[in-house]
């Protein structure tokens, strides 16, 4: 920290410090760090002093207390496959990013207890995999779902493809296990379901984004295994009709729905285009296309039925023009490829210029209509895919620039701004929050002041003063320190 002034020891000296907590095989330096100070869409770029990869949580504790002693800014890192830049460092050089890849441990499974305990830096899908080969299932699904980690899900609050029956993270999470920016370990990891003891600290660590402490484990819920499973894709012509089967076969399949996914015309085109494997089980690509998937965990065959007369009565009524129920589950799974390569297919499209927007189900054909209206008439010839949790209300809005026409920094910065604002504006104006799961970051800080307001800003920085009153813990991101001082 030489450069900063905020500790008289070396660089050198911390990089040694450091290694002896982790090891040295476990601390990354120079260009071995660069896969971790660049974000998965490369849209952020930092630098940092090291890369930690503590094995367990005494080193992490351990590496807290010299951060909190030397003043070293620290940026927790799970799978780095966030799309706001929150686990990017700044540039200053000075951060530790702690990376917890190596804490990936299952610590334990009772079915009892509906209960899985992980370490953070277990991957999703490895989780989801162990929860499977149970006979238990954990329902939290998502496009990164192969490299994100439990720990950036939970400091995400990630919603994805099953918020609708099961909840997003948050609904998930039992217990925590914290380390404080003082290093202090708070066991918070117990399953227990009911607790009216006080406030419910951990609460605060999940949707965080790392401002507060790292997460180093977890008690995470897991529920019965779905045995009957009708994954269908439905094409038709309007928002207004897919709300209309949405309250149709929510009336008739009640909580069995547990996603209902919609995709605009361009969506599907980019992904055909510009992802590999990926097929659309329909001869043209309609204006909008759901993917629906219907789970039941009774035995049995009795829910596809349910499904055909529910979907033959939406046939019937004018509100889709043709439909496929997946036959096996490679046909199932061909279908959510498709729907998980979206991110895939707009990052390598160009610029993607990419909204986390909710609003009432109630306003979604209102969000979908004004925010294509005004961007069309800002960016006439962008292609503006729209896809999403359409039964969460998350409907994300994506206007894709193209590279060569906004190279130059500013020219492109600024259309970023605009588009940015034409979709607040109308999220606002529909009652919306302008992050519905994939958080704020440091792309999104400007934006968090306009969609929460000042008092809620200003309760978030005096929780954060408490706990990290030096601002080491991901500064930067969610919100910045107050000017003023915090009173
Ligand atoms: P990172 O990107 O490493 O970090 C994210 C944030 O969490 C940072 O602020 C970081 O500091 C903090 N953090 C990470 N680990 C810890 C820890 N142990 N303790 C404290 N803080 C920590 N998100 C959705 O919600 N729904 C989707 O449908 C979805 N689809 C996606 C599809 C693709 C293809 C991609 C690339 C991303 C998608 N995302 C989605 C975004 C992303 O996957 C999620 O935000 C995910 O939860 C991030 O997990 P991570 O481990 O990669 O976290």
């Amino acid at each position: 920290m030489t450069e900063s002034g905020t500790t008289n020891v070396t660089d050198q000296t911390i990089l040694q410090r450091v290694t002896q907590i982790v090891g040295p095989s476990n601390i990354l330096t120079g260009t071995d760090m660069d896969p971790f100070v660049t974000d998965w869409r490369d849209r952020y770029h930092g630098r940092a002093l090291c890369v930690a990869r503590p094995g367990n949580v005494q080193e992490v504790a351990a590496l807290m207390q010299l951060s909190a002693r030397e003043g070293i800014p620290v940026v927790p890192q799970g799978g780095n496959t966030g799309l706001c830049g929150a686990a990017t460092p700044d540039d200053s050089g000075q951060a530790m990013v702690i990376r917890l890849d190596r804490m990936n441990r299952i610590l334990a499974i009772s079915a009892l207890d509906s209960m899985i305990r992980v370490e953070a830096g277990c991957v999703l899908q490895t989780l989801q995999e162990t929860a499977r080969r149970h006979g238990l299932y954990f329902p939290l699904s998502l496009g990164a779902e192969g490299s994100c980690q439990i720990g950036g899900n939970i400091a995400t609050n990630a919603g994805g493809t099953s918020v609708l029956r099961y909840g997003a993270m948050r609904d998930l999470v039992l217990g925590l296990e914290v380390v404080l920016p003082d290093g202090t370990i708070c066991d918070w990891l117990s399953p227990m379901r009911k607790n009216t003891t006080g406030y419910d600290l951990k609460q605060l660590f999940i949707g965080a984004e790392g401002t507060l402490g790292l997460i180093t484990a977890a008690s995470l819920k897991v529920f019965a295994a779905p045995r009957q499973c009708v994954t269908c894709m439905l094409t038709l012509d309007t928002v207004e009709q897919a709300l209309d089967i949405f309250a149709r076969l929510r009336a008739t399949l009640g909580e069995r729905i547990s996603s209902f996914e919609i995709m605009n015309k361009t969506q599907v085109d980019v992904v055909l285009q510009y992802t590999q494997g990926n097929t659309y089980p329909f001869a043209t690509v309609a204006p909008w296309s759901l993917l629906i998937e219907v789970t039941d965990t009774l035995p049995g065959t009795d829910l596809l039925p349910c499904v055909e007369d529910a979907l033959a009565a939406c046939m019937e009524n004018d509100l889709m023009t043709d439909a496929v129920i997946t036959a096996s589950e490679a046909q199932a799974q061909a279908l959510w490829r498709l729907r998980h390569s979206v991110s895939e297919g707009n990052k390598t499209a160009g610029i993607s210029v990419a909204h986390d927007t909710a609003v009432p189900l109630s306003r979604q054909a209102d969000f979908a209509r004004l925010t294509q209206e005004r961007l069309r008439a800002a960016f006439p010839h962008d292609p503006m895919p729209m896809l999403g949790h359409l039964g969460d209300g998350n409907i994300h809005a994506v206007v894709i620039l193209n590279r060569e026409e906004y190279a130059d920094d500013d020219q492109r910065k600024a259309a970023i701004r605009q588009i940015n604002d034409i979709v607040d504006d109308v999220t606002l104006s529909l009652g919306g929050v302008i992050s519905a799961e994939h958080g704020v970051g440091q792309g999104n800080v400007r934006r968090l002041l306009a969609g929460r307001g000042e008092n809620d800003v200003r309760m978030m920085q005096k929780i954060k003063m408490a706990l990290d009153p030096d601002w080491r813990m991901n500064a930067g991101k969610l919100f910045a320190p107050p000017t003023d001082g915090i009173s």
